[in-house]
């Protein structure tokens, strides 16, 4: 940190890296008005489309009427609502788990839940392109972290076996990578903290909901949902609601009560926000949430094989999030805008959220787009792209 705020900020703009809000008017469906006019929205987490489903808002506004509009403190404070127990009920039903703890989002989950599980001696091993609340989390707890390369897993193994088995050991990985949308070897993963008496945390704040055969996320479509000893998921992002859960088993839930300080210190999640996360779950678990499960899959299909056979990179995704790499920050940052004014909201990704030369645009797919909107996005991706020399 140097110079004077403004100085700081006059120095983000001259590299391309500074961030402003956009104001947009609406609920987040597949078309949003930017600016004042209607645009295809590509950026959103909202993958199944739930987050103005009129299940979910029903279900909240019932909960308003009969449980009123906040939780009052803390759950170790002034207790534990209905809603609190019976959606936490559901998601270990869901992960399969013996029990889960509600937290008020990701950010604060892994912020939570990371430094109760590893302190002052222990060690984490965390992919380096875990998402930045993984990242924090673990620089808060103490711990010594170390960084693998992504996905490798010889480094990982060689890191496991350097470092003396003293404390405790904690294995963390996205399940789906959020920039890249490539999955975690969640199997292999599963064999090495076996091998090497370790804890898995899987983080899949972008699987859960999304994938394997019944929606219960990457470690679903990879065959280990008993292999990971912490699910970490949220309901911000294909569940249509807010806030995220730790799911595992009955004494490590019990410890996270009682050592997760993002849990202990604040006031927990609100009726409205409780209710329509439940309601999100019937959804997820039924006819209708598999068949917008297939209709994301084909969509994303359909967009990354146009894009990659036009000769964009899309970084080894397999998943409903589509990179296009870019490079550098400014022609990243000139094909948002440029894709705005055609109507179309895609975010240009900088560092610090990824790697300084790896800047992309970071397509989100939806289950709720038309083909026919997917294929004029990706015509004038295809378009601007070669315009801007990308491909
Ligand atoms: C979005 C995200 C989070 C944070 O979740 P919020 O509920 O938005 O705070 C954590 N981890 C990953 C991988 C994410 O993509």
């Amino acid at each position: 940190m140097s110079g004077s705020i403004g100085e700081e900020l006059a120095a983000l703009r001259q590299d391309g890296l500074y961030r402003s809000l956009r104001l947009v008017a609406g609920s987040q469906g597949s078309r949003v008005v930017v600016d004042g006019r209607e645009v295809l929205l590509l950026c959103s987490n909202n993958y199944l489309g739930l987050a103005d489903h009129p299940q979910l808002k029903a279900r909240a506004v019932a909960a308003v009427e009969r449980y009123g509009t906040s939780s009052g403190a803390s759950r170790l404070v002034s207790g534990t609502m209905e809603l609190h127990a019976e959606l936490e009920a559901r998601i270990a039903r869901f992960k399969g788990t013996e029990a889960a703890l509600l937290f008020n989002s990701g950010y604060a989950a892994n912020s939570g839940i990371i430094p109760a599980l590893a302190g002052k001696g222990d060690l984490i091993f965390s992919d380096r392109l875990n998402h930045a609340s993984i990242v924090d989390g673990s620089l808060l707890s103490r711990a010594t972290l170390v960084r693998y390369p992504h996905n490798d897993l010889a480094a990982l193994r060689r890191l496991l076996a350097k470092h003396p088995p003293t404390g405790r050991r904690l294995i963390v990985t996205d399940g789906v990578f959020s920039m890249d949308g490539d999955l975690a070897p969640l199997a292999e993963l599963v064999a090495l903290k076996r091998e090497f008496g370790a804890l898995l945390m899987v983080d899949d704040a972008h699987g859960s909901g999304v994938l394997g055969a019944t929606g219960r996320g990457s470690a679903e479509l990879l065959g280990v949902m008993d292999g990971v000893d912490i699910h970490m998921g949220t309901l911000g992002k294909a569940f249509g609601s807010y806030g995220a859960y730790a799911a595992a088993s009955r004494e490590i839930v019990a410890y996270l009560v009682n050592r997760a300080r993002s849990f202990i210190f604040s006031t927990s999640l609100p009726p409205a926000v409780l209710a329509a996360s439940l309601a999100a779950f019937d959804v997820v678990d039924s006819p209708e949430g598999a068949r917008l499960r297939r209709q994301l899959a084909a969509n994303s299909e359909r967009f990354r094989g146009a894009l990659a056979a036009a000769g964009f990179d899309t970084m080894g995704s397999t998943t409903q999030i589509v990179p296009l790499r870019v490079g550098e920050a400014a022609p990243a940052m000139e094909f948002t805008r440029l894709l705005l004014a055609e109507g179309f909201f895609v975010q240009g990704i900088r560092p610090p959220t990824v790697p300084a030369g790896t800047c992309r645009l970071r397509c989100t797919l939806m289950a709720t787009h038309s083909p026919d909107d997917l294929d004029r996005a990706a015509a004038a991706i295809v378009r601007i792209g070669r315009q801007l020399g990308v491909i």
